[in-house]
């Protein structure tokens, strides 16, 4: 039998058809406070979408290690045999709430896991690496790949003005304007930490690593036509695809992979290994398999579970760490107070985002407290009322820095932003490189010819081949 319908203040309703009115043609009574509470939730049924990344499917799944890296780790998450529940949303970055999926766009890769210490959140993307390397060009770079403040439209020319402006893009641009810029379904693209994060032992021990999350499913990627084509017919092609496999009991997976460098290493890359505009070469610092991510289960409810879902990099656990790179760090500070902001104060103790395991601060009040604290003396630190205290075993081993204080310029630390661009390029095939042409030439439409012209500057450093092909794309 149904249960009763009620107020949200638990008082079983009687009539959930009709209004309450003053003779059968109205007018309304005031006292109507079910159909009042109804009109008030429904003008309250948003919160204000992501800056970025707001169109996003996510699911539930499990992360397995298969492999033995205590050596560099002591994180329970990551020891051999743990199987961990886990939440992973994924994303466009530019497009608004209602966007089509089928964009030509970076997606977000966003995995939070809820480990046995805590919640471990890795907020990656599809590519290794960004379009800048120094967070005060952040804001600037998100402006350039929305709406245009007077006309409301997309703004190409704020793209590659910005672009041919800061060198540091090419890497990431090329990998946009590749096949790879429209992956056919979330299931068929690879998602990276891309941040350098550090690793540490139980020995104290320090490591520099990079995650990779490498699909099973194989890259599969679309064109510009076909993409067109889908969102003609469909918006939403990647959150269908996402969703029926797992209700069909086709569950997508990803090897987990990692690679380390010492700090010793650190100090003698010809590359600055802190920087998210360089990938570290597999030659040099090879895969190392660490186990399997399957996504097996659909969210019963997308708003509470995904749109609700809050993922930053500042959740970390014993025996995994941040790095110096600047975009890091600076992520570190903004991602959780976007969700301060997007879902409230207490956000992190939503069901969605809540850990498997005990929270004890002193963070006081707020709106929304959605815990229930228990009442007790302790609370202000130090106490003398037995309030959870500090455990001295979870401080960080020293993290090595060096330098004075001072604004670096970030195209100095290297003027090298071509040749990791120029290895991709030639890993290329003649048929990946022309739909690279096209779509760059594509993009470009309607961009005044001096940026362009900057632009293609910037490819003929990479290689004069990718210059030459772009311009013969635009017939210039
Ligand atoms: P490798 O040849 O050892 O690695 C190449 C990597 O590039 C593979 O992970 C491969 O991924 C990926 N890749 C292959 N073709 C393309 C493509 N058309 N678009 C995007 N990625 C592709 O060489 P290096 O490690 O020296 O890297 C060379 C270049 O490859 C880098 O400069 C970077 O641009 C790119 N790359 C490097 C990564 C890294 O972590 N080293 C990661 C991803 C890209 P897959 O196995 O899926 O084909």
């Amino acid at each position: 039998m149904a249960k009763t319908m009620t107020t949200t203040a638990g008082n079983p309703i009687g009539d959930n058809q009709n209004s309450l009115s003053a003779g059968s043609r109205g007018p309304l009574l005031m006292q109507d406070y079910q159909l009042l509470e109804k009109l008030a939730h429904q003008n309250r049924e948003r919160i204000p979408e992501r800056v970025v990344h707001a169109k996003g499917s996510g699911a539930y799944g499990t992360l397995t290690i298969t492999e033995d890296i205590s050596k560099y780790t002591k994180a329970q998450v990551l020891q051999k045999g743990e199987k961990t529940p886990m939440l992973a949303r994924f994303s466009t970055v530019a497009g608004e709430k209602g966007a089509a999926d089928a964009e030509r766009d970076v997606r977000g890769f966003a995995l939070k896991f809820y480990t046995k210490e805590g919640n471990w959140d890795l907020v990656g993307n599809n590519t290794p690496v960004f379009f800048v390397k120094d967070p005060m060009k952040f804001p600037d770079f998100i402006h350039t790949q929305k709406r245009d403040p007077r006309t409301n439209l997309r703004n190409s020319t704020a793209m590659w003005d910005f672009w041919s402006l800061s060198p540091e893009s090419l890497h990431q641009v090329t990998i946009l304007m590749s096949d790879r810029g429209i992956p056919k379904s979330l299931r068929h693209m690879n998602g990276y930490g891309s941040h350098t994060y550090s690793l540490i032992n139980e020995a104290g021990e320090r490591f520099w690593v990079k995650f990779h999350f490498k699909t099973m499913q194989g890259i599969e990627t679309l064109t510009n036509k076909e993409a067109e084509a889908i969102v003609g017919k469909d918006r939403e092609s990647n959150q269908k695809d996402l969703y029926e496999s797992i209700e069909n009991s086709n569950f997508p997976k990803w090897s987990f992979e990692i690679q380390i460098m010492t700090d010793e290493q650190a100090k003698s890359t010809s590359f600055n290994p802190f920087d998210l505009t360089k990938v570290w070469p597999h030659k040099e610092f090879p895969m190392i398999k660490v186990g399997e991510m399957e996504l097996n289960r659909n969210p019963q409810h997308y708003f509470a579970e995904i749109e609700q879902s809050a993922f930053s990099p500042s959740n970390v656990v014993p025996g995994i760490s941040w790095s110096p790179d600047k975009m890091l760090q600076a992520r570190v500070f903004s991602y959780a107070d976007a969700h301060r902001y997007r879902i409230g104060t207490h956000y992190e103790a939503l069901p969605v985002n809540r850990p498997l395991v005990e929270v004890n601060t002193y963070h006081a009040d707020g709106p929304m407290r959605l815990d229930q604290p228990v009442g007790t003396d302790a609370y202000y630190e130090p106490n003398s009322f037995n309030g959870p205290i500090e455990d001295k075993q979870y401080v960080e081993p020293p993290f090595p820095v060096n330098g004075d204080g001072y604004r670096y310029d970030h195209h100095e630390d290297t003027q090298d932003h071509y040749s990791q661009v120029k290895a991709l390029f030639h890993l290329m095939s003649d048929s990946q490189k022309e739909q690279l042409f096209n779509n760059i030439a594509e993009a470009m439409d309607g961009v005044p010819q001096d940026i362009q012209k900057r632009q293609i500057a910037l490819f003929d450093t990479v290689d004069s081949d990718y210059a030459a092909g772009v311009k013969k794309a635009l017939g210039i």
